[in-house]
């Protein structure tokens, strides 16, 4: 089983951040400098970056777990389909109390006692 889901690109996201820095930084150095009608224009241009227009980033991820080995099992991949970010990672972890066994070292002891 596998999941897909669009998240918003934190490197498109950081870059339209940073553009909108210097738009407003230009704006403020107009001022007063450009026409009333350029400066409004500048002004009305400027838009705040909505993070909803970013979702570029393509997760598929999936987890399960591995009975004969008790492990759980995560594995994780994305990239953004505009800038190419990408990342990856696998996890395998040991479930905690996964058996109500005895240890297998406890087993051998076991078999020795009856003298195997
Ligand atoms: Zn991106």
């Amino acid at each position: 089983m596998s999941a897909s889901n669009w998240a918003v690109c934190p490197r498109c996201l950081n870059r339209a951040r940073l553009a909108q820095v210097v738009e407003e930084r230009k704006l403020a150095d107009a001022y007063g400098k450009v026409p009333v009608e350029e400066f409004d224009a500048m002004r009305s241009a400027l838009k705040p970056v909505d993070e909803e227009h970013f979702q570029s980033f393509r997760e598929d991820y999936e987890f399960w777990v591995v009975p004969e080995s008790g492990t759980w099992h995560a594995s994780y991949g994305g990239e953004c389909q505009v800038c190419g970010l990408s990342h990856e990672f696998k996890m395998v972890e040991t479930i905690k109390d996964w058996s109500d066994d005895v240890a297998p070292d406890r087993n051998r002891v076991a078999a020795r006692w009856r003298g195997c």
